[in-house]
């Protein structure tokens, strides 16, 4: 038995040491990673509901780790938040994001936007708004075509956060709240809030064929978004039957699985280029 005890107690410390080993890995990775461009780029393209045609993309981290293959942003975000890594991070890939996006243009593509999430931690860093400035001058996109998308874990700080917003608003920026209807209960800040958009969660709209409070919820948030004069995106969306339902409602945007996954900048090119042609 006490053999046994000693060995599950030897089991569990291992697993600890094991999680503990591999979050110092990644944190060490994810350091590097940020330094030496091993963070990449994907793009998930924005969808008009009636007219089919690409309306922009929201930029999206992929994290291809020369130990452990691919990580998800589920976990590397987290990580990156909790080391403040987020800002230099964010930073990269709000870069590359805007560049990208002024190379389509300049190729001839017509895109409304590009949408790059920006962390609650990085709403904190009073460095932001001069960040996002000086990216928007080094690539020269304009300002109304970048869509910054945040959480409602904001409106915990929003006495430092709703400063930077309406800076951001004031440079013409669009900001878009993401996962909506998953955060706070209180819709008061709503209109304190200088947003333009509402990104409609993807949960909601995976169970809407099977689920009446589901449509229920979305309905509310596309009437909600009406009202208040925001524009509404759904996100997460898999199959023609939740797009048909979007449509009905006339929910004007959306991205998802069926229309495309998230892209490397050369498959959402060539994405781009075909659809041109078409
Ligand atoms: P998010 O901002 O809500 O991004 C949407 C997520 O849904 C993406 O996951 C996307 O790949 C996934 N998705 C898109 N369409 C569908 C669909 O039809 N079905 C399903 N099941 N999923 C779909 P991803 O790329 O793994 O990113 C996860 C989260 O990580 C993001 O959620 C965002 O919160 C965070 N994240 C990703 N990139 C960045 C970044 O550059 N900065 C920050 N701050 N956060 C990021
Ligand atoms: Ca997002
Ligand atoms: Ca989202
Ligand atoms: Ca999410």
């Amino acid at each position: 038995a006490k053999q046994d005890g000693g060995g599950q107690y030897c089991f569990y410390t291992e697993e600890m040491d094991q999680h503990i080993t591999r979050k110092l890995q990644l944190e060490n990775g994810l350091r590097k990673a940020i330094e030496q461009e091993g963070i990449d780029v994907y793009y998930q393209p924005q969808v008009d509901v009636r007219s089919g045609e690409i309306i922009g993309f929201e930029a999206l981290a992929r994290w291809n780790h020369p130990e452990f293959g691919f990580i998800r942003p589920d976990e590397f975000i987290p990580l990156a938040e909790e080391t403040k890594l987020i800002v230099p991070l964010g930073e990269k890939i709000l870069l590359e994001a805007c560049r990208q996006y002024q190379q389509w243009m300049d190729e001839g593509h017509d895109l409304e936007r590009i949408s790059v999430n920006l962390s609650a931690i990085q709403f904190m860093d009073p460095t932001v708004v001069s960040t996002v400035e000086s990216v928007l001058k080094q690539t020269k996109v304009a300002p109304a075509h970048l869509e910054i998308e945040l959480t409602e874990s904001i409106v915990q700080d929003s006495t430092q956060a709703l400063p930077v917003m309406n800076r951001l608003k004031k440079m013409g920026i669009q900001l878009a709240l993401d996962d909506f209807g998953t955060g706070f209960s209180s819709l008061s800040y709503l209109k304190d809030f200088p947003l333009d958009t509402l990104k409609v969660d993807r949960s909601f709209i995976q169970t809407i064929h099977e689920n009446e409070k589901d449509r229920a919820v979305v309905d509310t948030v596309i009437q909600l978004a009406d009202r208040l004069g925001l524009s509404v995106i759904a996100e997460g969306v898999e199959t023609e039957v939740q797009l048909d339902y979007l449509r009905s409602r006339g929910c004007a945007e959306y991205q998802g699985y069926v229309f495309s996954k998230p892209l490397s900048k050369t498959e959402a090119s060539a994405l781009l280029t075909q659809s041109m042609a078409m």
